[in-house]
């Protein structure tokens, strides 16, 4: 029989694939096989450090086959999960559509993968109508095989701790031992561009991958204030950055020095409109990157209510600056919330080293929460508001594009 890949590449001589579920990207009708395309060349581009993977769509499911015995199962599994558009990742045992064969697998396969569960259910599925058996009775036959093999495990229908899938599709049959959720989400790149704000904080990174999550390329705008802020400071930005194309793959970094502005607001306008000011500035200057680097959208961390300049009434004002949708996919999750999104992205740690960010620099002692918008409108006519904004984004560069390992 050929499955299209060597048989000793698995345990017990059992082919063994990957299998990736499509998610929400089953409904979109005419994108659809965009949608389709975009999630098998992430999977390929990621496969590479793994081996030399097969890798195809077939009924709502994209395939990952290793083509040889020297492939990394376990590492392609792991980064899988990891690809936005994918609700759920399994690995499965392959073999021939007959129920011989399938009751064979099931006795050498799932043993090992049931080790130390109490109960179990069987779920089969004939997607082949052609199959002589019928779903339940799928089910039953795999299930007894499970019970003479598996010593004291237990059908539990309603709470099991495994779900035993037996599938039989056009080709083949497929079995596993449960299965997990993938990162869900839109394929990357298939909702347009996004220029995120990154900060070195907790939000910014979660927000971008917030936005890479529906399917948002996304590219990175950096505000430093050197010597106020300092190398390490940036180089942590650069390690979120690069932490984030776990998920995003690739990521351009652009870095504004902030320090003359800040200084300049530091010694011409009242203190406590300090942040608020910065932050006008930061946007107009978001805003004019957005449209050089072809981005529909800002994205950052803000979250209502968080920090002095979060409130309603400062957002309205931030807001107004600008003439470009700004996503703040953060706006309505509380601090825990973001921080188990940001554990669970892998960034947590890292945004929790305590290096300065440019909003701390001249931060006001009583900063205006409720600020009005002819006041902060006054307070920037005290500067060069056009020559400043010139010159910071003059002194704009661009970090080599980061890059997940082994991306291609
Ligand atoms: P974060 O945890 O993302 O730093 P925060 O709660 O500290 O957010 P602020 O410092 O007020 O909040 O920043 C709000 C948002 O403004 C950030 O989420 C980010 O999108 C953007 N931002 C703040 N500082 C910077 C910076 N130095 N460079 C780029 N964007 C920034
Ligand atoms: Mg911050």
């Amino acid at each position: 029989m050929d499955f299209g890949f060597t048989e000793e590449n698995v345990n017990n001589n059992i082919p063994e694939v990957i299998l990736c579920k499509f998610g929400e990207v089953v409904l979109k009708g005419a994108n659809r096989q965009n949608f389709e395309s975009a999630l098998v060349k992430e999977l390929r581009r990621r496969a590479s450090p793994f081996g030399t993977f097969k890798i195809y769509f077939k009924q709502s499911t994209v395939y990952v086959e290793p083509q040889d015995a020297s492939c990394d199962m376990d590492g392609m599994y792991e980064v899988a999960k990891k690809v936005f558009g994918i609700v759920a990742v399994n690995r499965a045992a392959v073999c021939e559509k007959s129920m011989e064969a399938i009751l064979e697998t099931a006795e050498k396969y799932l043993p090992e993968k049931l080790r130390g569960k109490h109960t179990f259910k069987v779920e089969g599925k004939r997607s082949d109508k052609k199959f002589p058996y019928k779903s339940p009775e799928i089910s039953a036959r795999v299930g007894g095989v499970i019970l003479s093999a598996v010593r004291g495990i237990r059908v539990d229908v309603k709470n099991p701790d495994v779900v035993v899938g037996v599938e039989v599709r056009d080709d083949f049959a497929y079995i596993r031992a449960g299965q997990e959720a993938g990162a869900g989400g839109l394929p990357l790149r298939s909702s347009g561009k996004g220029l995120l704000l990154l900060s070195g904080g907790i939000d910014s990174p979660v927000a971008g991958l917030m936005m890479a999550k529906r399917g948002m390329e996304i590219e990175a705008l950096h505000f430093e204030s050197f010597p106020y802020t300092s190398e390490r400071a940036r180089e942590k930005v650069l390690t979120l950055a690069q932490e984030m194309t776990e998920y995003c793959a690739r990521l351009h970094v652009h870095v504004i020095s902030l320090t003359h502005i800040q200084e300049v607001l530091r010694d011409n306008c009242t203190e406590d409109y300090f942040t608020l000011l910065l932050r006008v500035f930061m946007m107009r200057l978001a805003e004019r990157c957005a449209r050089e680097y072809r981005c529909g959208a800002l994205i950052t961390g803000e979250s209502l209510g968080q920090v002095a300049s979060q409130t309603l009434a400062a957002l309205a004002v931030t807001d107004g600056q600008v003439n470009i949708p700004v996503f703040r996919p953060c706006i309505g999750l509380d601090k825990e919330e973001i921080v188990k999104k940001a554990r669970a992205y892998g960034t947590f740690e890292t945004a929790i080293l305590p290096y300065e960010d440019c909003c701390t620099v001249f931060t006001p002692r009583h900063p205006k929460t409720q600020p009005r918008l002819e006041d902060v409108m006054a307070e920037l006519k005290k500067v060069d508001f056009d020559s400043l904004i010139e010159e910071a984004y003059s002194s704009m560069y661009t970090v080599t594009k980061l890059v997940y390992e082994g991306y291609r």
